[in-house]
């Protein structure tokens, strides 16, 4: 019910991080995996630890020009698309008075506009099929107010929204969409924000009712249960993954 058998993904930004655990859980699950990234050293390494299931493309999400050769490349050379993550995503602190507009326009070009042009790339493959799954990596920024992050809560609040809009049009085709929504997650991106702010990290943890950061692996595990059949009646949702940071007082 849980498996990936025969299945291909493709992860954007899957050379790392929480990427790279999604595409370790799903390759554990049975599926080829299409991980993308702009660094290719990265990558080759991810891919060399990640074994024969494994399968590197290097594109940079936001040349939106480049999306449809990138699907192209990948349905004719390794097999059509089932399921896409789109995981690729910058972050950016720096007090909201400070952020010039073109800040605010590389975080939202990134993680919104690219986001929806490769979404739009593959669900119009996948409807055609009749069946995909997408999957967003939203984040706790679109669930409550964080300081210093405006482009990057503005553009996961957008993503929690195309998950609604998106539902809509692409249920009668037999794709569904969710969002995973990761608490604090051990990652490079995590490390950059908390690290010369410990206030920060403490009031991350002070309000995570299990006590702990979450390990990439955590949202590996989701993904592949909303990427499953298991989660067949599943669509227009966002899961936290998050050890009750969400809840937490
Ligand atoms: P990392 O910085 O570790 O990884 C980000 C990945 O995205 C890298 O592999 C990077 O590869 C890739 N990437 C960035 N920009 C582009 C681009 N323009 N084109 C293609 N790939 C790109 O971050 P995380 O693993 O922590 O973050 C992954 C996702 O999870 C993001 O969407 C983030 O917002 C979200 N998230 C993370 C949380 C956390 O606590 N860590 C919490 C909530 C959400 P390269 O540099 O080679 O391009």
């Amino acid at each position: 019910m849980f498996s990936l058998a025969n299945k291909i993904a493709l992860i954007t930004g899957g050379g790392s991080g929480i990427g790279f655990a999604i595409a370790t859980s799903m390759i554990e699950a049975g599926a080829k995996v299409v991980i993308t990234g702009r660094r290719e050293n990265a990558l080759q390494e991810a891919v060399a630890s990640l074994g024969e299931n494994a399968y590197y493309v290097v594109n940079d999400v936001t040349a939106l020009q480049h999306l449809e050769g990138l699907v192209a490349h990948i349905e004719n050379n390794i097999g059509e698309i089932d399921i896409l993550v789109n995981n690729a995503g910058i972050n950016m602190k720096k007090p909201a008075l400070e952020v010039t507009d073109e800040e605010f326009n590389r975080i939202i070009h990134t993680n919104l506009n690219a986001v929806f042009a490769l979404t739009r790339t593959c669900a119009s493959r996948m409807t055609a099929r009749k069946r995909g799954v997408i999957l967003m990596i939203s984040s706790m920024a679109a669930y409550y107010g964080i300081d210093r992050v405006p482009a990057y809560s503005a553009s996961k609040h957008g993503v929690e929204g195309l998950v609604k809009a998106l539902a809509m049009d692409f249920s009668p085709h037999n794709v569904r969409i969710n969002a995973i929504a990761p608490g604090f997650i051990e990652t490079a991106m995590m490390q950059t924000a908390m690290s010369s702010d410990p206030a920060r990290m403490n009031k991350a943890l002070d309000r995570t009712p299990m006590g702990y950061f979450g390990k990439p692996e955590d949202i590996g595990l989701a993904a592949v249960f909303l990427a499953s059949e298991g989660a067949k009646y599943i669509t227009g949702a966002s899961l936290p993954v998050d050890g009750g940071n969400s809840i937490g007082f």
